[in-house]
């Protein structure tokens, strides 16, 4: 009998999606009843992991309508309609729900959710070339032992996780500080990104990836 976390071969991308979007798994834990917030399609080329849904979010039901999200598209030299339009791009956050807050702060993402719908996701959408790694929880579920000491230690090796993986800070508000100690971020690897992100969502090119700088 299939256990929730297994890869079904014999089922429908709409079938899993009706699956995670039913997930009831950490409910007890959550402050709401679950909203699970992912958009996917199976021929998604670039998946976008964040941590998890903040409260606006959560009340929208639109990942990364925030200032956060806002940032992110500066990012990736997309606009709106573009990042939400095109079935080329896949967001599935590290935990799917919203958390909750405690003393104002979200809560870390619920462990249980990377592990029982990433791998399942990801067997879903085989064409997916890029992954890009928003912040420490996505990180730490992607790179495990590979990260570095800080997060700022992780980015600055970003070539060594090239092609498959790109480690990035989250574009909160709250991390305004950590992009101004850290120019080289926006130098030199926001461009890189755009590139890659542009050869990703042209028509007709394969996706592969270019050499790096
Ligand atoms: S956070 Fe993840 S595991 Fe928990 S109920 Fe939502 S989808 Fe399920």
């Amino acid at each position: 009998m299939n256990q929730p976390g297994d890869v079904r071969k014999s089922e429908t991308f709409a079938e899993l999606l009706a699956r995670v979007r039913a997930c009831t798994v950490c409910a007890a834990y959550l402050p709401n009843p679950p909203r699970p917030i992912l958009i996917a399609s199976p021929g998604a080329r670039l998946l976008i992991v964040g941590q998890a849904p903040g409260r606006r979010v959560h009340e929208t039901g639109i990942p990364w309508n925030d200032p956060s999200g806002d940032l992110l598209r500066e990012w990736l030299g997309l606009t709106r309609e573009a990042f939400y339009g095109d079935s080329r791009i896949a967001i599935v956050p590290t935990g799917l729900c919203y958390p909750g807050t405690v003393k104002g702060s979200d809560l870390p993402p619920r462990p249980e959710c990377a592990p029982l719908w990433h791998p399942q996701l990801r067997a879903a959408m085989p064409d997916i070339r890029l992954t890009l790694l928003i912040g420490a929880y996505a990180q730490a579920y992607y790179l495990g032992e590979r990260r570095g000491r800080t997060l700022a230690d992780t980015v600055r090796a970003w070539r060594g996780f090239a092609p498959d993986y790109l480690p990035m800070p989250h574009p909160s508000p709250r991390n305004r500080g950590w992009l101004k100690r850290n120019p080289w971020f926006e130098a030199e690897v926001l461009p890189v990104l755009r590139e890659r992100v542009g050869t990703l969502l042209s028509t007709g090119d394969n996706g592969a990836a270019p050499e790096l700088p």
